[in-house]
This record gives C-alpha cells, sequence and structure tokens, in this order.
C-alpha cells in the first residue's frame, strides 16, 4: 500500500480526481464564478509561480555545474551535435506525420459553413487578440539567432521564457571558470555544487504541493472546456490526438528502444511528475525543473547532460507543437476550400519546425505563431478562432509531447556519452519518496 502511495502515484490520482470534480462541479454551473474557482485559481497558480521562480536560478546553477565537471569543448560540441541532430529528425518525423494524417483524414471538410463562420465570429475578439500581439514582435531566423547573444544578461534572466541567452551566458561562464587557478576553481565549483543542491531541494519541496495544485489546474481546466465547440472540431482534434500519440509511442518509443537500455515504460514510469506537471500547466517552461529532476535522479543522466539538453529542448524542441501547427494550417486550409500544392505543403512543414522553435514554452503560444505559417499562404487568419475554440485540452497534450521529447534526447545523447542511463526506481530515487519520519520536509 505504502508503496503504492508514492508522490507520482499520488499526483496523478489527484489528476484524476480534479477531472472528475471539475467535470462534475463544472456542469453544475458551481465553477462558472465565484469564491470556489477563485480559490482553484489560487490554488493553481500558486503552484505555478512556485515552479516558475525555480527555473532561471536551476538553469543557471546547474548549468555552470556542468560545464566547470565537463572542461571540455570537444565534449560539449559532441553533446550539443547529437542533441541538435535528435531534435530535428524528431521534429521532421513529427511534422510528416501530422501531415499526412490531416491529408487523408480531411478533418476541414467534415465542418459545414455555417458551423465555420459560427465559430469564427464567436471567437473573433480573441483571435483579432492572437494576431495583433504576434504581430507587434518580429520572427525571423535573424531576430532568432541574433537573440541568443543577450546584451544584458540580467534582463534575459527576469524572464522565464527567453532561456537561450540564460544557456548562452551559463556556457561561457562555465567553460571560463574552468580555466581560472585550481584553487579559485574548486572553490567555485564548490559554492555552485551547494547553490545546485539547494536548487533540487526546492524543486523537491515544491512537488510536495504538486497534488493540490494540479487537482486545482485541472479541476478548473475541465470546466472550462467546452463541449460542443469540441463536438463540432472533433475529426480536427482526433486528427492532432492521433498525430500526438504516434509520435509519443512509435517515434519517441523508438528512439528509446534503438539508442538506449531503457524500456518505454520504465522511462514513462521514471517521468511521470514531469507529465503530469506538463498537463496540469500547458507549459513546457513550467514541466523543466521537474522534467530535470526526473531524467537526472530516476534516469540517471549525469548533471552536465542534463542541464544543457533540457533547458535547450524546452526552448527548441517542441513536437507537439509542430504537430498541431501543421495539422491546423492545412485544416484551415481545407475548412476556406484552399488547395495546397505539395510544395506548399513541404512549406508548411519546415515553416511549422521553425515556428515551433520559435514558440515559446508557455500555454497557448503555439496558437500565436500559426500567424507566421499562414499569412505567406494566403490562408485566412479568422480560422485561428477556430483552432482558439478547442486549444485548451490540445495544449495540454501537446505540452506532454514537448516535455517527453526533451527527455528522450536527454536518455539518448547520454546513453551515447557511455552513461548507465538507467531507471531508478521510486525508492531509490531521492526526493521522490513519501516523506518519512526522518525528511527534511514537512
Ligand atoms: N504550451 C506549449 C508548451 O509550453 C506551447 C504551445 O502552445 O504549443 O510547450
Amino acid at each position: 500500500m505504502r508503496r503504492f502511495f508514492n508522490l507520482p502515484n499520488v499526483i496523478l490520482l489527484s489528476l484524476a480526481l480534479g477531472v472528475l470534480f471539475g467535470w462534475i462541479a463544472g456542469s453544475a454551473g458551481l465553477l462558472k464564478a465565484g469564491f470556489l474557482l477563485e480559490l482553484l485559481k489560487l490554488g493553481g497558480d500558486l503552484f505555478k509561480s512556485l515552479i516558475f521562480m525555480v527555473i532561471v536560478p536551476l538553469v543557471f546553477v546547474s548549468l555552470i555545474c556542468g560545464m566547470m565537471s565537463i572542461g571540455d569543448l570537444r565534449k560539449l560540441g559532441r553533446v550539443a551535435g547529437r542533441t541538435l541532430v535528435l531534435y530535428f529528425i524528431t521534429a521532421a518525423l513529427a511534422c510528416i506525420v501530422a501531415i499526412f494524417l490531416v491529408n487523408a483524414i480531411k478533418p476541414g471538410h467534415a465542418i459545414a459553413k455555417e458551423t465555420r463562420d459560427r465559430i469564427a465570429k464567436e471567437h473573433e475578439a480573441k483571435q483579432k487578440e492572437i494576431v495583433g500581439k504576434i504581430k507587434t514582435t518580429e520572427h525571423t531566423p535573424w531576430t532568432f539567432i541574433r537573440g541568443i547573444v543577450p546584451n544584458n544578461v540580467f534582463s534575459v534572466m527576469t524572464s522565464n521564457s527567453q532561456m537561450l541567452p540564460v544557456i548562452f551566458f551559463a556556457l561561457l561562464f562555465g567553460l571560463c571558470a574552468a580555466m581560472i587557478d585550481s584553487k579559485r576553481r574548486e572553490h567555485l565549483a564548490y559554492t555552485f555544487e551547494s547553490l545546485s543542491l539547494v536548487m533540487v531541494r526546492m524543486i523537491q519541496a515544491v512537488m510536495f504541493t504538486a497534488p493540490v495544485g494540479v487537482f486545482c489546474l485541472i479541476a478548473v481546466a475541465t470546466a472550462s472546456i467546452g463541449i460542443e465547440v469540441v463536438k463540432a472540431m472533433a475529426l480536427y482534434c482526433v486528427v492532432v490526438v492521433l498525430a500526438l500519440s504516434i509520435q509519443f509511442f512509435v517515434v519517441y518509443g523508438g528512439v528509446i528502444r534503438l539508442l538506449t537500455r531503457l524500456r518505454f515504460t520504465d522511462f514513462v514510469r521514471a517521468c511521470r511528475p514531469a507529465l503530469v506537471t506538463a498537463f496540469s500547466t500547458s507549459s513546457s517552461a513550467a514541466s523543466l525543473p521537474v522534467n530535470m529532476e526526473c531524467v537526472n535522479k530516476r534516469l540517471n543522466v549525469s548533471t552536465s547532460v542534463t542541464s544543457f539538453v533540457l533547458p535547450i529542448g524546452t526552448t527548441v524542441n517542441m513536437d507537439g507543437t509542430a504537430i498541431m501547427q501543421t495539422v491546423a494550417t492545412v485544416f484551415i486550409a481545407q475548412l476556406y476550400a484552399i488547395d495546397l500544392t505539395v510544395t506548399q505543403q513541404i512549406g508548411v512543414i519546415l515553416t511549422a519546425m521553425l515556428a515551433a522553435v520559435g514558440t515559446a514554452p508557455v500555454p497557448a503560444a503555439g496558437i500565436a505563431m500559426l500567424v507566421i505559417i499562414l499569412e505567406p499562404l494566403g490562408i485566412p487568419l479568422t480560422g485561428i478562432a477556430l483552432i482558439w475554440a478547442v486549444d485548451r485540452p490540445l495544449d495540454m497534450l501537446r505540452t506532454v509531447v514537448n516535455v517527453v521529447g526533451d527527455g528522450v534526447a536527454a536518455a539518448a545523447v547520454g546513453t551515447m556519452e557511455g552513461e548507465d542511463v538507467k531507471y531508478v526506481p521510486e525508492e531509490a530515487a531521492v526526493g521522490f519518496q513519501l516523506p518519512t519520519g526522518d525528511s527534511q520536509y514537512p
């Protein structure tokens, strides 16, 4: 019994209870407004803030620790190369499967013109807000590359979605720190290691609030899902979910099987807390600290690989988002009877891969980047209103895929680096047991 009630299982249980509660209370009209809704929102927001506040210091400190222990540019180059190749291949596979499915099933043909216009009208204000916001900033590969090197490291550290400049600074700091005289280097390494331990302890402590936080987030999310719209858009949702499932089980399952010695079920078991966090917060950034903990402690991937592969993946590797963007683009084209040529569809794949790289790891960010893919093809931006109408549950699912994709790459790169990547059961993975008598946590 006690074995069953470990923290990951308790979080899963609270997820199920949150869905049930949100569904019942939502159908009874108890979660439209009022005290209960405010209370649940408060619980969810506090949980998210507790995680968000650790992201930047955790990434910064652990990356420096990792760099100081690598201290070798060749290894860094190899790890970076392998990581980027894996990210590229999985993203390409994701988009190819997505484009194949959306062309085969044709969800855009299943919606009557009147239904299309009605849903577009209902969500017109939101669609205009999304389009307006995205057009205020320039999104080109040039601005993306320019943004990697910060001109003020403190200003980029104030945003949770600007991970690449923080990584750049930490890498440089770690490498240069490895070059100073040995006495000072040891001092510095010891200090950063101690800081890193504090960060890990903080995440472990925050995770004890996860059952309550996840319950609150999921209850509110479930109650806010409009079943009527989901029914009208059912086929679109089916295509997205199908493509996400193929990515999860076939592509990621295949990478784990081919490139590691892990069983995929063990991989998923080890990453449960990260998956539930991704599902309930719809944010890869919020899931990053938990994902790092799972990959490092429960899959035994070294700190240097974990702290390099995961933060970069959180920012640039979003296969779930690329899937949604590919399906949504072709779906909207079908809705407005626009025939996309094969060349245009290849263009959709390439821009979706790029748009996913530029998508911020926060809720609903992927939908905003659709503007960049739709506009050059002359596809009406009003279609975004329909995608928005059903995006909440799909965002939860694609964020899970985004987060798992990073974990898969970390496990594969760790194995390729000769590490003993293996499943560490709950009892042995420090910090994930329920508190015992002598625990330091509440
Ligand atoms: N919510 C997603 C994430 O954080 C981004 C998206 O909207 O696709 O990974």
